[in-house]
This record gives structure tokens, sequence and C-alpha cells, in this order.
């Protein structure tokens, strides 16, 4: 059968579904980006904002007419929104037209559930909470060869930032069998994977759940000595817990990339001290310098939540204020919205939708002048681009990414295949995207 996959939401979204496209696939199921061609449908949900949660909403909505003129269409909705559902009943009220519907611990048995064929007799609804072993996190390897593949590490979150709902729809950390992630990796290589991501809601925290001797920092340098892995990419890390220690190892390694994503969130202490954070922007400010010290190259990207509940005009400053200070590579910045059940969805002094909006603004404006100055600064030098295909917006020119995670453009190179590494000298740049041209100096 063909299915179609629609997936909402981050990179563990992501991840959780190249592994079920992985399952289907291997269970004789073949891809279609059509949906009007398509036997399964899947939607991945995400309710970390409301902005995802409406648009998998209006997805979800749309297929009732399909699934009442081909009621052989097999409908499956799972992930973080299923999952925030409490209610069985309300969910078979809310999604009459889906057969099967599965919280995020059992995501990954949808290709299993759809052969067992049971939704046939009665709609299947699974959102309790399970114990990792049973969550299939374990599925191993995907079954795609591709230049790059992300490998979770961690799953789920300790940390209950006020405003966040992942620890309550992902559960608590669980790290994997460092034995598992390192086969997995070298599995990868053999299908001519050259970049790496480890991924996890906090992957600072690897390891501090399995009784052994090994944290993230250690973890990198075993990944970092498994033979062509060019690049190694780690996503998400908390400031909170990100040593010196880690940025030592980054700093010796041969391949782990000098791009350091550390969400901020917030330049005001006193929102920091509302968000649940455990950092001072000092702090912050003090890890980002350490970072500078050891690394001259690094590039460094943040996440930043504007309007959060009792957020004044001085802690909104506090912030433009950071951001100038902090001069990040780029930002990527939200709009707060209450999640339900969250402590910061109860907070009083909710901010205004309009302000939310001006602020972001705002922000965006500082932020892309750093952005297209800090990328200016590149003009002129040399830098080993990872080619990743053609161009979306253009297929006759190349598109890659430098060591810093920016994407770089450039003329189209007889013979070059994802995952190619090309010196390419930059000749422009612009907020997010550089230009240039394919290097032979060095
Ligand atoms: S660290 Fe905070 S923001 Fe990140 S997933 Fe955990 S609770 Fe959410």
């Amino acid at each position: 059968m063909k299915y179609y996959l629609a997936t909402f939401g981050c990179q563990m979204n992501d991840n959780d579904s190249m592994l079920i496209a992985a399952g289907l696939e291997q269970y004789g199921h073949q891809s279609t980006d059509q949906i009007s061609d398509a036997d399964i449908i899947i939607v991945n949900t995400c309710c970390v904002r409301q902005t995802a949660e409406n648009k998998a909403w209006g997805l979800i909505n749309s297929l009732k007419p399909l699934k009442k003129s081909n009621p052989e269409i097999i409908i499956a909705v799972c992930g973080c929104m299923i999952q925030e559902q409490k209610d069985q009943a309300l969910l078979a009220k809310q999604l009459p037209h889906v057969d099967i519907i599965c919280g995020t611990f059992s995501n990954l048995n949808i290709p299993r559930l759809i052969e067992q064929a049971d939704f046939r007799r009665q709609q299947l609804i699974d959102i309790s909470e399970k114990p990792r072993e049973e969550c299939g996190y374990d599925i191993g390897t995907k079954a795609f060869g591709n230049y790059k593949a992300s490998v979770n590490i961690i799953h789920g979150c300790n940390n209950f930032c006020s405003y966040c709902i992942v620890p309550y729809v992902r559960g608590r950390e669980k790290s994997r069998n460092p034995e598992d992630i390192l086969s997995e990796i070298i599995s990868l290589k053999k299908k001519g994977c050259k970049e790496i991501m480890l991924l996890g809601q906090n992957v600072n925290s690897f390891g501090h759940d399995l009784g052994v001797d090994l944290d993230f920092s250690q973890l990198l340098q075993q990944v970092d000595a498994i033979p062509e892995i060019e690049r190694i990419r780690y996503m998400t890390s908390h400031p909170r817990d990100f040593s010196r220690k880690l940025v030592d190892a980054i700093n010796n390694s041969e391949h782990i990339c000098h791009h350091f994503h550390l969400p901020l969130q917030s330049g005001s202490d006193r929102i920091l001290k509302l968000m649940n954070r455990g950092y001072s922007s000092d702090y912050y400010y003090d890890l980002l310098s350490y970072i500078r010290s050891k690394c001259a190259d690094a590039v460094i990207t943040t996440d930043m939540l504007v309007g959060f509940p009792g957020e004044s005009e001085s802690d909104f400053e506090d912030c433009l204020t950071m951001v100038r200070k902090c001069q990040f590579d780029a930002a990527y910045t939200f709009i707060y919205s209450p999640r339900k059940g969250t402590p910061a969805a109860s907070m009083d002094n909710q901010i205004e939708e309009k302000i939310k909006k001006q602020r972001l603004q705002r922000l965006m404006e500082l932020q892309n002048q750093i952005s297209l100055k800090l990328n200016q600064q590149m003009i002129g030098k040399i830098y080993p681009i990872l080619y990743e295909g053609p161009s979306k917006n253009n297929p006759n020119v190349a598109q890659g990414r430098s060591d810093g995670n920016k994407i770089v453009i450039f003329q189209m190179v007889n013979d070059l295949k994802p995952g190619d590494i090309i010196d390419v000298k930059i000749t422009e740049a612009k907020t997010w995207n550089l230009y240039g041209k394919v290097s032979k100096d060095k």
C-alpha cells in the first residue's frame, strides 16, 4: 500500500516519523507525497505551540470527507497532541474517522498495528505511558540510506520549564543504551551516512540514568572516533547543563561541529526564574564567553520566547540587551502561547496578543541585523561545505551547509553527491543564506 505521512513539530517528531516510515517500508508499503494517492494516512502531531496544534487539527478534520468517500483508507493520528489528551472517550468522539490513535509512547507501533488489522473491527486508541522497552525506541537503523541521519540518544525531559508541555507528553528522561547508539551510527555509516545529529530534548542529560560512568561529552568522543562520519551535531542543549568539560570535548574533537544552539528564551533574570530555566543571564553570558574563548569559529544560535506571562517592557528590554550582547548568528523567535496543564498557563498577567506580536517584530528586526552583519563578515573566506542537493528555490544551483549549519548556495558541480564536502568561497551574504563559488584555493 502507499502511505502519506504528515509531521508537525520538532526534530524529535521528524525522527519518530522516520522510524514509523522505516517500519511501514519493512512491511512493504511505499511512500507517496500525494494524499489523494495514499491508502494509509498518518498525521504525527505537535502541541508545543497553538499554531502547530491548529495546523494538525486542520489536516485531521480535512480527512473526514476522504474517509467517508473511501472507508477502506487507513487513517492514523499520533504524537504529542494525542498524548496530551487524557480522555480516551473524548478522543474517540473528536476523531470518529480515525482508525488508529496513538500517543508518543506508542507512535512507533503504528506499522505493526496496521498489519494486525484489528482497527477494522474497532477504533484503536493507545495513550498509556509505557516502559521504554515497549516503545520501540530501539527499532534500530532506518531503512533509508541517506547522507545524513538523526539518532535519538535520550527521550523525555525532567526539567519542567514552566511554559513547556514536553515533560507531560514525552515523559521523564530515558537515555538509550550507548552500545545501541554506537552500533546504529556504525550501521548508518556503512550505508553512506556522513552527518549524524544526536537527538534529545536535553542531550546534556544523557547517561545520568544509565548507572554507568558515561556522560554526553564522553558519548560525543566515542562518536567522534567512528571513521568516515564527517560531521556530528546534537540538539537540543540546555544551557544550565552545558558543562565546560563538554565545550573542551567539542573543541578537542575532529568532527563535532562548532555550532552551539543554546536556547536563552529570555534575557530577563526575573522571567528566567518564572520560566524555571535554572540559569541567570550572567551565567549564560559566561558560558558563551567560554565557548568563544575555546572555539574562535563558534556559530552560536538560540531560541527566544516573547510575551511570557508578566513580561514587562523592561523585561523585554533586557531581552534586547542580551541579544545585542550575545551577538547570536541566528535566533529562532517564538510567541508564548499558554499550554493547558503547565504552570505558566495559569499565571496572572498573560500578555495581550498585540503586544506579543509587536515585541516579536522588534526582536526579529534586531536579530536580523546581527545575523546579516555576522554573515557579511564571512565574505571572502573559504569554508568546507557539505553538499545537500539542488537548492529548493532554484534546482540549477547547489545547496549545502557550513560546519556552523549556515545554508550556502553555490554553482552546481559535476559528479558532486549529497554528503560530499567541497570548499566554497563566500561572495555574498544575506540574513538567512550565504552565496559562494567553489574554490580551488587553500
Ligand atoms: S528543557 Fe524545558 S523547554 Fe526543553 S523540553 Fe524540557 S521542559 Fe521543555
